[in-house]
């Protein structure tokens, strides 16, 4: 059998809030990612993407499951094999101006990793490195003497991407990186990842909270939803044959370019709040806002399951 990249089983993040109450951001989640593959995940602000991510590339810890990278636990590596994982697995965060530290410079930004990874014999090679970075992400060489209040919104995050191929990584898992960019700076820089990723056969855990962006860039597609995993499937299969009700609403809501379309399709509208993941229920987590919840939905959690080769949910409709 195939060994995966990453693979994710059962993963649980919890936190303890006060004696009575725990917040569950992660509560079994399983999915994997393959060498050179893009895993999107998406998801409203709350639902556990982020920590998810975090835990998957160490720089959380998990409250259970398992995180296996190339064969191995994460947490059970020693201090060296944890040191070499690290320099595997890097991160482009969503806001680039408040993750760099405004005090160094360019070169020094993107240089960091390679010293700490001890990555270039020389200063001389360390000099070319950081340059044919900065060329790889589209920025001119002069650049690396600027500080990152100089930047524009799109070239902070070419830097912030150039700092994080420095070490050459396989794995890099981007949160929410154009978010908060302008339209059009938003897909230069989808696309830029697109580029390197076949470049450099990089795997990368994407996650947005804007389908249109997500399936975009994405060999497969997760859908979160209040700390739990409703739906994966690749990308084709997930827009043309969602399963779970909440992706479809999702998709009801990315606008499509054929403006006569755009009118007259129907948008699925969810009603009813979103609960606290710290609020405890029974049943399917949706079952609130679901337009097809039953009473069964209340009662028992639906089972992770795949419908069709690699598609998966989690749904007592399926
Ligand atoms: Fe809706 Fe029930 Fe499916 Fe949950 S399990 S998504 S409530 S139909």
């Amino acid at each position: 059998m195939k060994e995966h990249l990453l693979e994710v089983t059962n993963l649980k993040k919890y936190f303890r809030m006060n004696k009575r109450t725990v917040l569950k951001a992660v509560d079994d989640v399983s999915f994997y990612l393959d060498r050179g593959e893009t895993l999107g995940i998406v998801g409203e602000s709350g639902c556990g993407k982020t920590t998810c991510g975090k835990v998957c590339i160490g720089m959380a810890e998990k409250t259970g499951g398992s995180v296996i990278y190339k064969g191995k636990e994460i947490s059970e590596m020693d201090k060296k094999e944890f040191f070499r994982f690290t320099g595997q697995v890097q991160m482009i965060f969503q806001d680039p101006y408040s993750s760099l530290d405004p005090h160094m410079r360019v070169y020094d930004l993107v240089a960091e990793s390679i010293r700490i990874h001890h990555l270039a014999r020389s200063r001389k090679q360390e000099k070319e490195m950081v340059y044919s970075l900065l060329q790889d992400v589209g920025l001119r060489w002069e650049y690396a003497s600027r500080y990152i209040h100089q930047f524009s919104g799109g070239q902070r995050q070419r830097v912030g991407i150039a700092r994080a191929l420095a070490v050459d990584p396989e794995l890099i898992f981007c949160d929410e990186p154009v978010s908060a960019l302008d339209v059009s700076v938003q897909a230069q820089i989808v696309n830029l990842l697109v580029k390197l990723k076949k470049e450099r056969t990089l795997s990368l855990l994407f996650v947005a909270h804007d389908l249109a962006v997500v399936s975009h860039i994405s060999d497969r597609i997760g859908v979160m939803y209040l700390g739990s995993m409703v739906e994966i499937a690749e990308t084709d299969e997930m827009m043309e044959n969602p399963m779970h009700p909440y992706t479809q609403a999702l998709l009801s809501a990315v606008p499509v370019a054929d403006p006569r379309l755009e009118r007259e399709r129907e948008r699925i509208m969810l009603k009813g709040d979103v609960p606290s993941p710290s609020d405890g229920w029974t049943g399917c987590s949706f079952c609130g806002r679901c337009p097809h919840a039953m009473e069964i939905c209340r009662k028992e959690r639906p089972e992770w399951k795949e419908i069709k080769q690699g598609h998966y949910t989690a749904c007592h409709l399926k």
